[in-house]
């Protein structure tokens, strides 16, 4: 322990565990992260001791199972207690959008703990019905038909609606309308259909460009009429049961729902006043997950919990009806992100620590060089009304020394001095500005530049994209050692080693980011494990080949009561050669290739026939290797 004052809820307060946690994740007296449920509790520094047993090597994602089974089930209890508390006239039927994890796994256990409510699915394209199809086992199971359909899709549909799906095919442009038509009375079955709605609703957030004029998706009022005739002149007006709209993902402001869900409403009464059958209305998705846990209008946060949430949709739909005097529906939510992010955490060791703390370079001639004498002196004069000037000074020398270096006028040696010494001196000037009143601008950002970094055995474009291309903020923090104070502040970056592939903006509850995440210092012989949490929605397959780092390992744990755990799945990650194939490379003749290439070298004598056996064996080992960096296991 570094600091005996340092306490465990201190570090709970310092990574903001208990806010974003949810109830799923905090802390052991032990120091460790623990995954929750109601009757137990796991820490994941045993799930990765039980991983090594087995053999699987970081960076590795773990799937908890019991947390998307408690997941499905608060919002499914949220709505239901909303409806008997607004004394609502109809039910709620949740449905999962399949593009936020299509990961067989996540469907198939989402089917399974979801067909208990009725839980449906939600598709965008041909291959998501397929698995939704391969997945669903309960007949009456709702089945929302979104993006653009051909007339196989629909087929596919009309066949679902044969066997006993409530398939709907929601229409989100004219040009389908015709295809249904025609497909379902060919076939002689009768479509269920929706349509969807341009909101006009402003929404902010990061998706807020899904609402409003320019939205791409939906119908406009004219195109709606339009279908209404169409259907009312075949006869088949009753055929048109759902009105559905999606005002956007990750929706902070409970405020901008509720608009919305007013604007939906007016759609829906207007449309049962022309006639149309309709029954059920479906919300879309946005239900926002609070990422930093600061329950604010932040984009990576929200100002309402799950209760508020359904409790407002409820109240609202019923509040708006009501006044009309139309019938209550059936309320349809497409919650993705919400249903999935808790359950799923990437955990990976660190491999390599770079600081910027002076070091001390041996040196025997040029000792007493005059620049070397000045920064000296620098350092020895520091006061807190110098610090800038000190500042100054030393990138000042720093240079002088460089160009020195650069004209051959003094050695490696002496230069490397100089820079221990330009970083003693900041660090220095850093801690001086620490309990300084007025830290001049120049050096409010010191302390951050001169952060450690931290490097991750992971690939942030192909577990974290988000954090790539939007800037997400995930919880990160380390799983354990969490009894003692973080000493240093810290930067991460991963192992593609491209300037892209680092962390810079953490959560913290007072501002909208940090810049440096508090860490450990790392131990001798001791691995330091990292954990980024709330990672399930989107994050998996939206990954790519970056530098050809392929999919991790997976393990699917679940929970059980006496604060063990079983592995319930066990999925390798891509090997070299996967990778290698999915950018066409054909393994057979790499391996071939580079045994060519081995041959000549036995035939020009740089090596003889015994080091061709053992070097072709290494290359072909590799090629069935963990593309990650692995431990040795001597
Ligand atoms: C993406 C999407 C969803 C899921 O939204 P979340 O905010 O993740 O719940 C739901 N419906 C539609 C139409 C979508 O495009």
């Amino acid at each position: 322990m570094e600091s005996p004052t340092w306490t465990i809820e201190d570090s709970a307060d310092l990574y903001g565990i208990d806010r974003w946690g949810n109830d799923y994740f905090s802390l052991n007296q032990q120091g460790q992260v623990v995954a929750k449920t109601l009757n137990t509790e796991v820490p994941l520094q045993d799930i990765i001791n039980g991983m090594a047993e087995r053999d699987l090597q970081m960076p590795v994602l773990v799937r908890i199972e019991n947390i998307l089974d408690a997941q499905l089930f608060r919002l499914n209890n949220a709505f239901r207690e909303a409806v008997k508390q607004h004394d609502y006239q109809n039910i709620y039927r949740g449905v999962y959008p399949i593009k936020v994890n299509q990961q067989a796994q996540v469907v198939e256990e989402i089917a399974d703990f979801g067909s208990r409510y009725g839980h449906g699915f939600e598709v965008g394209s041909k291959p998501e019905m397929i698995a939704a199809l391969a997945t669903l086992k309960e007949p009456n199971s709702l089945i929302i038909c979104n993006g653009y359909k051909d007339a196989e899709f629909i087929e596919l549909g009309l066949h679902a609606i044969k066997l006993g799906f409530l398939c709907i095919f929601v229409i989100e442009t004219p040009t389908e309308l015709p295809i249904i038509i025609e497909r379902s009375q060919a076939m002689g079955i009768k479509p269920m259909i929706g349509v969807r709605v341009k909101m006009t609703t402003q929404v902010s957030g990061h998706w807020n460009t899904t609402s409003g004029d320019r939205s791409v998706f939906g119908l406009t009022t004219t195109q709606l009429i339009n279908v209404v005739d169409s259907l009312k002149a075949n006869q088949m007006l009753d055929c048109l049961q759902l009105l559905h709209c999606h005002l956007g993902s990750q929706i902070p402001n409970i405020r901008d729902i509720r608009r919305g869900i007013v604007e939906a409403c007016r759609y829906y009464v207007d449309l049962n006043n022309e006639g149309a059958a309709l029954s059920y209305i479906d919300l879309g998705g946005g239900l926002a997950v609070d990422y930093t846990g600061a329950r604010s209008l932040d984009e990576q946060s929200r100002n309402y919990s799950l209760e508020e949430y359904c409790s407002d949709v409820v109240d609202t739909i019923k509040n708006t009806l009501d006044e009309y005097q139309v019938p209550h529906p059936t309320i349809v939510t497409e919650s993705g992100r919400a249903t999935v992010a808790y359950s799923s955490v990437l955990l990976f060791n660190v491999l390599d620590v770079n600081n910027f703390e002076p070091s001390h370079i041996a040196i025997t001639e040029e000792e007493d060089h005059p620049h070397l004498i000045y920064m000296r002196n620098l350092l020895k004069e520091l006061t807190e009304a110098s610090v800038q000037e000190c500042f100054n000074d030393a990138h000042f020398y720093r240079q002088e020394v460089r160009e020195l270096f650069r004209r051959g006028q003094i050695t490696l040696r002496t230069r490397s001095v100089a820079e221990n010494l330009f970083l003693e001196i900041l660090q220095a000037v850093a801690a001086m500005t620490e309990t300084m009143e007025h830290v001049p601008t120049e050096l409010q950002n010191l302390k951050t530049s001169l952060a450690d970094i931290y490097y991750g055995n992971f690939s942030l474009f192909q577990s974290l994209p988000d954090i790539w291309a939007i800037d997400q903020l995930f919880p990160i923090m380390p799983v354990h050692r969490l009894d003692e104070k973080p000493t240093r502040e810290a930067i991460l970056a991963d192992i593609t080693c491209d300037c892209d592939g680092k962390i810079d903006r953490f959560i913290d509850m007072d501002k909208p980011f940090r810049e440096t995440l508090p860490l450990h210092r790392l131990n001798d012989n001791e691995e330091y494990y990292l954990g980024v949490f709330l990672v399930g929605a989107y994050q998996e397959t939206l990954g790519d080949l970056h530098n050809l780092f392929g999919d991790t390992n997976v393990v699917s744990v679940r929970l059980n009561n006496n604060g063990g755990f079983d592995f319930i799945k066990e999925i390798h990650g891509d090997t070299i050669a996967d990778v290698l194939s999915y950018v066409e490379y054909d393994t057979k003749n790499v391996q071939l290739n580079y045994r060519n290439t081995a041959e000549r070298a036995v035939q020009e004598g740089r090596i003889n026939a015994r080091e061709r056996q053992q070097i072709i064996k290494a290359f072909t080992a590799s090629l069935q290797g963990y593309t990650y960096y692995e431990k040795d296991e001597i």
